[in-house]
């Protein structure tokens, strides 16, 4: 593959060297497999505005998170099988606001984390999330984890479209901002890599134990 164009936003790779179904495989991974950050559980301890508990919660899981896939596993693929999670699966936001005498808008900027050394953060902070009367308040506790687009679009890491353009085949590969485009890509092809591996490590040991023809 070779990168045709790339910024912080998109990237646009050369695939014509590819095999045609191994550029298509990469294109769905991207959309479908690549792990991505959003809030998965909300704990409510107090909402007094005049949004529900379920619109709220279903505004605040859109929000696209920074991904630290170095440092935190997929919750389902986690070692600890815990429901409530482990440090290695799940990062906990509070996000704690009040208007007292004039009306506030309250943003994603503030979502804030339990631990403050870590990277994982809204990745845009002016979505405005509920605007607050005085006297209204709201206090909730996130709870933030790795999860694939194929469980729930709010994970989906971006979109990705292959092209024919001038003889020349092309994977456009554009990020909701949870990861850098270049890493998008460099995930999924690691993940097609582990399937390949399995799935030829299913076929040998199918083939072994196919009884030999006596010919
Ligand atoms: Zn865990």
């Amino acid at each position: 593959m070779k990168i045709v164009a790339e910024d912080s936003e998109s990237i646009t790779l050369d695939v014509s060297d590819l095999p045609h179904p191994l550029a298509n495989a990469l294109r769905r991974v991207i959309i479908r497999e690549v792990p991505t950050m959003a809030v998965e559980e909300i704990l409510v301890i107090e909402n007094s505005s005049p949004m529900t508990n379920e619109v709220l919660a279903h505004r605040i899981s859109l929000i696209p998170f920074i991904t630290d896939l170095d440092n935190f596993n997929v919750a389902e693929e986690c070692s600890c099988q815990s429901r409530l999670g482990c440090e290695k699966c799940v990062v906990r936001f509070v996000l704690r606001a009040e208007a007292t005498d004039q009306p506030i808008t309250v943003y994603s900027r503030d979502i804030k984390p339990e631990r403050h050394d870590t990277k994982v953060a809204p990745f845009d902070g002016n979505i405005p999330l509920v605007a607050l009367a005085p006297r209204q308040k709201i206090e909730l506790e996130l709870y933030v984890r790795l999860g694939r687009g194929r469980k729930h679009a709010k994970w989906q890491s971006g979109i990705a479209t292959l092209y024919e353009e001038n003889s020349r085949w092309l994977l456009y590969v554009e990020s909701y901002g949870f990861l850098p485009p270049r890493r998008m890509v460099l995930e999924a092809a690691r993940i097609v890599k582990t399937r390949i591996e399995e799935i030829g490590a299913g076929l040998k040991e199918l083939m072994a134990r196919e009884p030999q023809s006596a010919g």
